[in-house]
């Protein structure tokens, strides 16, 4: 069988070093006599498939002790919910920074809760796209926190500056978690949907400065509620084991190879390659500019657009796949998350050039 390289968004690519290893351990876990999706949640053998997945991740992240790491459902949509209900509090109003299409959609849930004040911050320099500095976001005085997207996977668009504040940051990073290093002391929460970096769809990693917790509104369901996520070390109801023990499998992985730091110079490298192909190409464009590039999602048009479709069916031809870019946006993207390998993006650069060759 010919392994396909995938460039879908999410769910997305594992590495197939994991897949291997879980695949072998499946039927039976390490000599348990069961597989680990068939044993209790509350079980010795599952607690420490959870306490080994929190101390790789922090490690990896350098997660301050002062930060609770818990898991939640519901993706990163639930989130969009969750944050606002958690963390308002008395006050009525949050900023919201707009900077796609997965910003808005926060702020969009938000209204439901309270009067998102949303920022624009999107602006054209040299007829490129870019995020205006986070100096220069308009904030509020009576925001509860400020949330913002760190990567707009649809968009590919990432922020990599944050506003001088003494309110909470709150950071939807879903596509861009464990992709390069972060200092988690400047958030109040990072939340991320596990299907594009962390593992297979089903939890969602919600980390949370302690001094966030306690201001719930009374009517959030208790599954959202952060102070019960942590008060029950995320088991208030049964969670999504499988996923969460994949979770640790990948970070292992990620440990295993260096670290954040470590496979984030991997991933400038494949970004480089790729957007160097788009670049120095009239075939092919991205307008994003190079200050707000995104180094996950990387999106670009044909020039002649009608060329998109064939485009598509022979790279899928060569087996490289999930190439379509988002409903809402067309085009093609390519994401490359940490998963995918500098081989496979020099794959699609290969066949890019080709394609190129031939249609000019
Ligand atoms: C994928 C994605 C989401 C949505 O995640 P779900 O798990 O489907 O809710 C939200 N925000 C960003 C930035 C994403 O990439």
């Amino acid at each position: 069988m010919k392994k396909v390289c995938n460039f879908s968004a999410g769910p997305s690519m594992l590495p197939q070093k994991v897949l291997v290893s879980i695949q072998s351990k499946l039927a039976n876990w390490d000599g348990i006599g069961s597989s680990v999706m068939e044993i209790s949640h509350r079980s010795k053998e599952f607690l420490m498939i959870v306490s080994d997945a929190e101390k790789a991740l922090r490690t990896l992240l350098s997660i301050p002790d002062d930060y609770h790491v818990v898991y939640c459902q519901g993706g990163a949509r639930a989130q969009f919910a969750a944050v606002p209900m958690n963390l308002l509090g008395n006050n009525t109003s949050a900023d919201y920074i707009d900077t796609g299409f997965w910003a808005n959609s926060a702020a969009q849930e938000a209204k439901k809760y309270c009067t998102p004040n949303i920022v624009k911050v999107l602006a054209t320099v040299d007829g490129k796209r870019t995020v205006l500095p986070a100096k220069s976001w308009k904030l509020s005085s009576d925001a509860a926190y400020i949330h913002f997207c760190s990567n707009e996977t649809i968009d590919g668009i990432e922020i990599r500056d944050l506003p001088e504040t003494n309110k909470p940051i709150v950071a939807d990073m879903s596509s861009t978690i464990l992709s390069r290093p972060i200092d988690v002391s400047k958030y109040g929460v990072i939340y991320a949907s596990a299907q594009k970096n962390i593992g297979i769809a089903g939890i969602t990693l919600v980390i949370i400065h302690d001094d966030l917790l306690g201001k719930a509104k009374t009517f959030l369901p208790s599954v959202l509620n952060y102070t019960t996520l942590v008060d029950k070390k995320s088991m208030f109801n049964t969670p999504p084991t499988f996923s969460w023990y994949l979770a640790g499998e990948i970070y292992k992985w990620l440990l295993a190879q260096g670290g954040v730091e470590a496979i984030h110079m991997k991933n400038e490298k494949k970004a480089a390659l790729l957007y160097d192909c788009v670049d120095t190409s009239n075939f092919y464009l991205n307008n994003i500019h190079e200050t707000n590039r995104s180094l996950m999602n990387i999106p670009f048009q044909l020039t002649n657009s009608e060329l998109e479709s064939s485009f598509l069916v022979n790279a899928q031809a060569q087996y490289l796949v999930g190439l379509k870019g988002h409903r809402n946006v067309g085009g093609i993207r390519a994401s490359i998350y940490n998963a995918m390998l500098l081989e496979g993006v020099q794959s699609l650069v290969d066949y890019m050039k080709t394609f190129a060759k031939d249609h000019t």
